[in-house]
């Protein structure tokens, strides 16, 4: 055992080991991607696309102007106004309040308004289905 060095076998194992971690950091910083150039192929080498979007107004109660998907027109939609459950159940609510002041014919309010119906457009020109509307 050498008592002249001064130096315990313990600490000559952590220096080492810290030694060994520091090497690894240096190798971490060389890792690093490198800085972008603007004249890079792969980014120039990508097409550019035109695309236009048509931006659909929303379907109201009544008939709007709408671009046809089918027959790519700009049409005047058609409107089929369909009873539904929600209409029924309105009017044999309405038909439960008054009943009891005579005033039961006012149930027949929800049949005759279209805005308690559900909307349904077409197209005029190839009746293609577009979408339906209800305000219930
Ligand atoms: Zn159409």
């Amino acid at each position: 055992m050498d008592l002249n060095s001064g130096v315990n076998p313990v600490q000559v194992g952590c220096d080492r080991a810290e030694l060994h971690i520091q090497s690894e950091t240096v190798t971490y910083n060389r890792a690093a991607p490198p800085p972008y150039s603007p004249t890079d192929p792969a980014v120039t080498a990508q097409p550019i696309i035109h695309q236009t979007i048509i931006i659909q107004a929303p379907l109201k109660t009544g008939p709007i102007f709408f671009n046809c998907p089918r027959c790519h027109e700009r049409v005047l939609t058609k409107v089929k106004y369909i009873n539904t459950k929600k209409t029924h159940m309105l009017a044999g609510f309405i038909c439960g309040l008054t009943f009891w002041c005579l005033l039961c014919c006012l149930a027949a309010l929800p049949y005759c308004l279209p805005t308690f119906k559900k909307a349904e457009h077409y197209c005029p020109n190839c009746n293609t289905f577009l979408g339906d509307y209800s305000k219930l």
